[in-house]
């Protein structure tokens, strides 16, 4: 596993986690104008999995979308930071 990789923080319901990792991440808030929106502004975040993209399985409509969207709070601690940090949060 790369060593920069954010953890994959989905968590199932029997409560074993995932073991992939973050690969594309999206922030969803007021962009107040620009072309991104501030951190302060987050609303939610939207996370890609390496190993099972969007966890939405056999899920269909807004419940699999759900799956992967947290809100700022919702994150394990360090995430957030790691997501701005390395800037991925628009590849
Ligand atoms: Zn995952």
């Amino acid at each position: 596993m790369d060593q920069t990789a954010i953890p994959c923080p989905f968590v199932y319901a029997n409560g074993r986690t995932c073991c992939g990792v973050v690969r594309q991440a999206r922030a969803y808030g007021p962009t107040k104008g620009k072309h991104y929106v501030d951190r302060a502004d987050v609303r939610k975040y939207r996370l890609w999995c390496s190993d099972k993209d969007d966890h939405a399985g056999t899920a269909s409509g807004i419940e699999g979308k759900l799956r992967m969207e947290f809100y700022p709070n919702e994150l394990p601690p360090g995430v957030e930071d790691r997501l701005w940090a390395e800037d991925g949060l628009w590849g």
